[in-house]
């Protein structure tokens, strides 16, 4: 029923395996689509396409493979209603977030159209007597990409630019949940004039990730979703002998301290608990309150999220979108449960929201959680839903304690009016990802993305310098051409300069 999502392999639209799924509308709780599901087969069919590709593409000038982005960036900029809209749909966020994520994804395109400056490599001369050395970059091959549902064009969009633009073939399995992003961004490379098999996608859950983690043809995998999935995927493919960078989840804290402007703390902190339902990754689940915050910041968050809009996400008037599934709608419902089973004040109860002509909507209402310990799951987990835990300590040292006792290391917060303690938060926290005053510290396209701990496996954080670093392999040259006539004695020492 609706409209069917295939493979695009060789620059063709490709049904799979027979098998399929459907793509849900998370507001109205309806099927709007048909998903059609790869396996072994049809990632091997991808790879040997990709093979070929690449081969040749690694072989354009420079200049041509940056035209095609540049014509790239043009097509997303004018598509971006289209994609927003079918985010929008098939995720549930607003169309507004929706069109800020294709921003935020161009920024990496953008990143991408300057390689020609990045891939420049080092050059002396004369490092020993007539002999000069070089470096060169190179790519790896044919690289994978396997993305989160949360962001069904930026997260993609930290990988395969960087990774075309550098000479790579790329194969994208998106999530299964919100796939109709990926087939657009593929009709417009095309119409780019990218070559066939540069940029595929196959569609599909475990078997195609395990595929692509163990297919031989493939050098690397990027990785980004959940941590236990992150873990699986960075062991099954580094074991398969690949270079993978595999992102996983977080349960982000913001800091408020006594000396803070309370009331855009509380803004700052609801947009980073609220928006997108907290389906984000640098969402802000944790507000950690100092001494003489605590009252007045529970009270202006209380007042911020009782303020809040919740319906479908091609609503203007929506603030806050439905989760993208019926089962993290009750997850969120049942950690919520378990919190006020332990003896957790429940200050905002969005348990129980019904949105009018909805009824069948995954929505929850926000909710704020106080009085919590420290060990209950609810606080230490990733909830993935817009509830916000806020936990009162003493003092910012027992703010740093608490903030990198979390086995999660994505992105923190801390507001704060002092110098003093944002110098030493920025120094003492064990994050990978820092905002002084700024509750979601996403970083631009050319700078990277990554966290520590749980939150990050494998050497590279994503996109920017090193996005480059990771769909390269650098050589070093060293070069000597000797005279016709030029005579040298065999010497059986290693070599050293002159
Ligand atoms: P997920 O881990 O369930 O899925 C991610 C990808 O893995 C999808 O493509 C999915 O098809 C695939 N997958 C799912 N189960 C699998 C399995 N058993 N074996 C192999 N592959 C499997 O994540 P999600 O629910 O789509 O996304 C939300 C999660 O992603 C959250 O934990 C969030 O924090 C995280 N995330 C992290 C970042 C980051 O930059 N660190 C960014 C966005 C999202």
């Amino acid at each position: 029923m609706g409209y069917e999502i295939t493979h695009v392999i060789d620059g063709q639209e490709v049904a799979g395996t027979g098998a399929t799924q459907p793509i849900m509308n998370p507001a109205t709780g309806g099927e709007v689509g048909t998903l059609h599901l790869g396996n072994a087969e049809t990632v091997d069919r991808a790879v040997q396409v990709a093979a070929r590709a690449q081969k040749e593409w690694q072989l354009e000038s420079l200049a041509k493979r940056t035209q095609i982005l540049y014509r790239m960036r043009q097509l997303v900029i004018d598509a971006t209603d289209e994609l927003a809209v079918a985010i929008s749909r098939e995720h549930g966020k607003t169309v507004a977030d929706a069109k800020g994520e294709v921003a935020r994804g161009l920024e990496t395109l953008e990143f991408a159209t300057s390689i020609t400056q990045d891939l420049k490599g080092g050059f002396s001369q004369n490092v020993s007597t007539g002999v000069d050395a070089h470096t060169v970059r190179q790519p790896l091959g044919v690289v994978a990409g396997i993305t989160p549902f949360n962001f069904p064009a930026m997260v993609p969009f930290w990988m395969h630019p960087v990774a075309i633009a550098t000479g790579n073939a790329f194969i994208l399995k998106p999530s299964e949940r919100d796939p109709s992003a990926s087939n657009i961004v593929a009709r417009l490379y095309q119409e780019a004039g990218l070559p066939n098999g540069v940029f595929q996608v196959i569609h599909g859950g475990k078997t195609v990730v395990d595929a692509l983690c163990e297919h031989e043809g493939i050098s690397g995998v990027s990785f980004v979703g959940s941590t236990p999935i992150a873990k699986h995927v960075h062991q099954t493919a580094s074991a398969a002998g690949k270079r993978v960078q595999a992102l996983g989840g977080a349960n982000n804290h913001a800091v408020v301290m006594p000396d803070a402007n309370i009331e855009f703390a509380a803004t700052q902190v609801a947009s980073g608990a609220f928006g997108s339902a907290g389906e984000r990754c640098m969402a802000v689940p944790v507000a950690v309150t100092v001494g003489e915050a605590h009252e007045p910041f529970l009270a202006a968050i209380k007042a911020e999220a009782e303020k809040l809009v919740v319906g479908p996400g091609d609503d203007p008037k929506t603030d806050m979108p439905p989760l993208i599934t019926p089962d993290a709608k009750e997850r969120v419902i049942r950690m919520t449960d378990e919190a006020e089973a332990a003896g957790a004040t429940i200050v905002v109860d969005g348990r129980r929201l019904v949105v009018e002509g909805y009824e069948n909507g995954n929505f929850v209402g926000p909710t704020v959680i106080t009085d919590l310990a420290a060990d209950h799951p609810t606080y230490t987990e990733e909830v993935f839903g817009p509830v916000l835990v806020v936990m009162h300590v003493n003092n910012f040292d027992e703010a740093i304690d608490l903030v990198n006792a979390s086995p999660f290391g994505n992105g923190t917060a801390i507001f704060t009016d002092s110098g003093h303690y944002a110098r030493r938060f920025e120094d003492e926290i064990q994050v990978g990802m820092i905002g002084i005053n700024v509750p979601i510290p996403t970083p631009v396209g050319y700078y990277s993305f990554g966290g520590w701990k749980d939150s990050l496996f494998g050497e590279h954080h994503a996109h920017g310098p090193e996005g480059l670093n990771f769909y390269t392999r650098q050589k070093a040259v060293t070069v000597r051409w000797p005279a016709q006539n030029e005579a040298v004695e065999a010497s059986m020492s290693f070599p050293t300069h002159d």
